[in-house]
């Protein structure tokens, strides 16, 4: 677990599972994958292999030993709902989440349907605690199924990450969903981002009251193009956590 971190939506990243396999176009210049292997064979290394897909035992229990509240990202470095990660371990994230109930946990994936069937399943009589998010990835308008499947999870909060936006999304059902954080790519071969794409979402937010959240422009590094939208910066969080 790291405590503190560069991303403006979070206080700390908890990765009991790390690497993953890229699925669609937004996983083209994963940082994660990028990061991971070039320690690919040095030994000791925590990413000694690489971005190969690893359960992390070891790690399962780290928050509960986390006083301070704060708002953790769930496996920054993976995707807990990769079809190689058991449901048993999944299970043990899950009752980690549920005991440390002082923090927020913000989990997100491009595996939606495995999700909504796991919370289908998890919480069958009731909806996910609420200091639980669940969030899916939406790139560009042909992922906005992830939504759909979201919609149909019984989650308490449910969030998208529109990040990175490499094509309109298009028109947005954001019924059940609380928040929307918008950014764009960043890193070595980063797609540009048009403004007009991230208005149109903006737009999309305040006509169906849900919290709006500019992480970024992107570029070649994640602060290059500042995170302003016409002049201002976006920091909404959903309505349970800013009331
Ligand atoms: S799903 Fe996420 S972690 Fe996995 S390859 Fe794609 S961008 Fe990387």
């Amino acid at each position: 677990m790291a405590d503190g971190s560069a991303i403006e939506w979070t206080d700390a990243t908890w990765n009991p599972v790390t690497g993953c396999t890229q699925i669609t176009r937004g996983c083209d210049n994963c940082y994660a994958l990028r990061f991971a292997e070039r320690f690919r064979g040095v030994p000791g290394h925590p990413f000694e292999n690489g971005f190969d897909l690893t359960l992390r035992h070891s790690r399962l229990e780290q928050p509960l030993n986390w006083r301070r509240p704060r708002m953790i990202f769930v496996n920054s470095m993976s995707d807990l709902f990769h079809k190689s990660v058991p449901r048993s371990f999944v299970d043990r994230v899950f009752d980690t989440m549920e005991a440390a109930d002082w923090h927020v946990f913000q989990l997100l994936s491009k595996r939606s349907s495995r999700m909504r069937d796991y919370l289908r399943t998890r919480y069958a009589d009731r909806s996910a605690p609420l200091h639980i998010w669940h969030g899916v990835s939406v790139e560009e308008a042909k992922a906005r199924s992830r939504i759909d499947h979201l919609r149909a999870a019984p989650a308490g909060v449910r969030f998208l990450s529109i990040e990175p936006l490499i094509a309109p999304v298009g028109e947005l059902n954001l019924s059940g969903i609380h928040w929307v954080i918008v950014g764009g790519e960043s890193g070595p071969g980063a797609r540009a981002m048009d403004v007009e794409w991230v208005r149109e979402i903006r737009e999309q937010c305040q006509g169906q009251d849900v919290a709006f959240f500019f992480k970024q422009w992107g570029g070649i590094r994640p602060k290059t193009g500042g995170r302003e939208l016409d002049g201002r910066e976006w920091n909404e969080l959903p309505i349970q956590v800013a009331a």
